[in-house]
C-alpha cells in the first residue's frame, strides 16, 4: 500500500512509500521500551513502537466499548457497519479482537451498497474477504432492493440537495433496517475522532443544537431504532490508518466520486489546520462536547419515536428517507 508518510504521523513530509513497520521505524526510541518508535503522537508528545502504538489504540477502543455497552449483560448482538474503508475495517477487527472470545455475544458485519458504480462494487469483495478471515457473518443490503433506486440514479436526477444529503439519510435508514432484521442490540460504526469533532463543529455552526444533543453514541433504547455505538470516537483518523497498515488489514482506499460535494470537507480542512497548529484540538472539542452534553440532553430529552409506514422511526408522520424519496419522485420540495 502506498500512503504519504505525512498522512500517517504528521511528521516530516516524505515521498509516498510502501509502508511496513520497517519503513516506519525512526531513529528515536519508544518512550515505553527500548525498541525503535514508528510514530510520534503530537497531541501527547509520545514516541511509540509498533506494539505500544497498537496497545494505545486497543486501550482507547476497549474503554469506549465499556462506556457505551453494558458488557455484563449477556446476549448482546452487535452489527458493525463496514464499508470496507480503513475506519470501519479497524472497528470490526478491534471489536472482534476485544469481544470475539465471548460465547454469549454475536457479531456480524453489515455493508450497505448504495449503488455507486466503480466505488462500492470494488469495496464489497474486500469486506467479504476480511469477514472470511475473521469468521464473521457478512450481510449486504442494497439501495436498489430497499428503495428501488441507486445513488448514481439519484445523482443524475433533478434534485434540491447535495448527493451526500440523500446518501447519508438513506444509508442510516438502510443500516437501521438491516440491523433490526438481524435483531441487533447495537449498531457499531467506524466514526473516528476526526469525524466526531467535525460533526460537533458542523452542528454548532449550523445552530442545530437539537441534533447536537443526539449525536450518539446512544445510551437509551428507543422504539424502532437500534442504538448506535462508536468505539473509535476517541481514536484520530491518522491512528486508524496506521493501525490498519501495521496490522496488515486489507481496506478500500478509493474516494467516492461524489465526495467533493460533501459539506463536511470544509470542516475537515478547518479542523486539520487547527490540529496542525494546535495539537489536541480534536480531543478538546470532544471533551467540551461531553461536558455540555448533560445540559443539552436536559434541554432536548429523547423524543418519543413513531413508526413510519416503511417501518423506520420518525418524530413526525413520515421518516426523512421517505420524504426525500417522495420529493425525488414528485419534484416537490421536502
Ligand atoms: Fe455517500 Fe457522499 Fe459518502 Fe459518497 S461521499 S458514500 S455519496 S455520503
Amino acid at each position: 500500500m502506498r500512503y504519504p508518510y505525512k498522512y500517517l504521523c504528521h511528521s516530516i513530509q516524505k515521498e509516498p512509500i510502501n509502508i511496513s513497520c520497517r519503513h516506519l521505524t525512526s531513529v528515536v526510541n519508544c518512550d515505553k521500551c527500548r525498541r525503535k518508535s514508528i510514530v510520534f503522537i503530537r497531541y501527547s508528545g509520545a514516541h511509540l513502537c509498533c506494539d505500544h502504538f497498537c496497545n494505545l489504540v486497543e486501550r482507547k477502543t476497549k474503554h469506549e466499548l465499556r462506556r457505551q455497552i453494558d458488557l455484563n449483560k449477556r446476549g448482546a448482538r452487535i452489527a458493525v457497519a463496514v464499508s470496507g474503508g480503513k475506519d470501519s475495517t479497524v472497528a470490526l477487527y478491534l471489536i472482534h479482537k476485544i469481544l470475539g472470545e465471548r460465547k454469549d455475544l454475536d457479531l456480524c458485519a453489515l455493508t450497505v451498497d448504495e449503488g455507486i458504480d466503480g466505488y462500492r462494487d470494488s469495496s464489497l469483495p474486500i469486506v467479504a474477504s476480511t469477514c472470511r478471515k475473521l469468521g464473521i457473518e457478512h450481510l449486504v443490503v442494497t439501495f436498489r432492493e430497499l428503495f428501488g433506486t441507486t445513488m448514481d440514479e439519484i445523482a443524475e436526477s433533478s434534485r434540491q440537495l447535495a448527493t451526500c444529503s440523500y446518501c447519508g439519510v438513506l444509508r442510516r435508514a438502510a443500516m437501521n433496517r438491516a440491523a433490526k432484521d438481524w435483531e441487533a442490540t447495537h449498531l457499531a460504526t467506524g466514526l473516528n475522532l476526526d469525524d466526531t469533532a467535525q460533526s460537533i463543529l458542523m452542528n454548532f455552526s449550523r445552530g442545530d443544537v437539537e441534533r447536537l444533543a443526539r449525536l450518539g453514541p446512544h445510551k437509551r433504547v428507543q422504539n424502532y431504532l437500534v442504538p448506535r455505538i462508536q468505539p473509535l470516537r476517541s481514536v484520530p483518523e491518522s491512528e486508524t490508518l496506521l493501525y490498519a497498515v501495521v496490522n496488515k488489514l486489507e481496506f478500500h482506499d478509493l474516494e467516492c466520486p461524489y465526495a467533493s460535494e460533501a459539506l463536511r470537507n470544509s470542516y475537515r480542512s478547518v479542523l486539520s489546520q487547527l490540529e496542525d497548529k494546535y495539537p489536541g484540538t480534536r480531543h478538546s472539542i470532544l471533551r467540551s462536547y461531553e461536558e455540555i452534553l448533560p445540559a443539552l440532553e436536559k434541554l432536548y430529552p429523547p423524543a418519543e419515536l413513531r413508526r413510519c409506514s416503511c417501518g423506520e422511526p420518525t418524530m413526525s408522520r413520515k421518516c426523512k428517507a421517505c420524504e426525500l424519496l417522495e420529493s425525488l419522485a414528485t419534484g416537490r420540495p421536502t
